[in-house]
């Protein structure tokens, strides 16, 4: 038997209102308020190629994100979305710091919604995976949870 605890009603109490993050030398901070979507891991193309390997991200509104520091805050404009995402989305940003490298935001157009790299959030994140998705051209080297859901491309494909 599992020796994991199942979240409990207490858990989810303890869970912060907001949540605070960075990039590695500080030149880009935020503030994030509760709500924060669970973690969903992306295996596409994109995100091995611009982070190195898989990302893992939160979702907020735009309205649940203050910046303390975005001095150093550099957007890149993609046009390679998600092809199941092209039809409803005219394109992404991408948002990192321009000093250290740090790999911190996917911004979707138009949305009112912004991902967030979970690595740039301070722990504990209080937050757990519950998919991966592009698992289609996941890398060779990485092994996914069995216990977690695998789609090959967008979670509604
Ligand atoms: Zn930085
Ligand atoms: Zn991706």
């Amino acid at each position: 038997m599992s020796s994991a605890k199942m979240p409990s009603a207490a858990q989810a109490a303890d869970s912060p209102s907001s949540y605070t993050g960075s990039c590695l030398c500080g030149g880009v901070s935020f503030v994030l308020t509760a709500p924060l979507r669970p973690l969903v891991a992306c295996h596409c193309l994109q995100c091995q190629k611009t982070s190195g390997h898989y990302v893992v991200a939160t979702s907020v509104l735009d309205s649940n994100i203050r910046f303390t520091s975005e001095t150093t805050l550099t957007w890149y404009r993609s046009t390679d979305n998600h092809d199941d995402d092209s039809a409803s989305l005219t394109h992404c940003d991408r948002g990192f710091c321009r000093v250290c490298g740090g790999n911190l935001f996917w911004k979707p157009h138009p949305s009112d919604r912004m991902s967030v790299f979970a690595g740039a959030i301070d722990a504990p994140t209080h937050l757990s995976v519950v998919k991966h998705i592009y698992t289609e051209s996941q890398a060779d080297y990485v092994e996914i949870p069995a216990h977690l859901p695998q789609f090959p491309r967008d979670s509604s494909s």
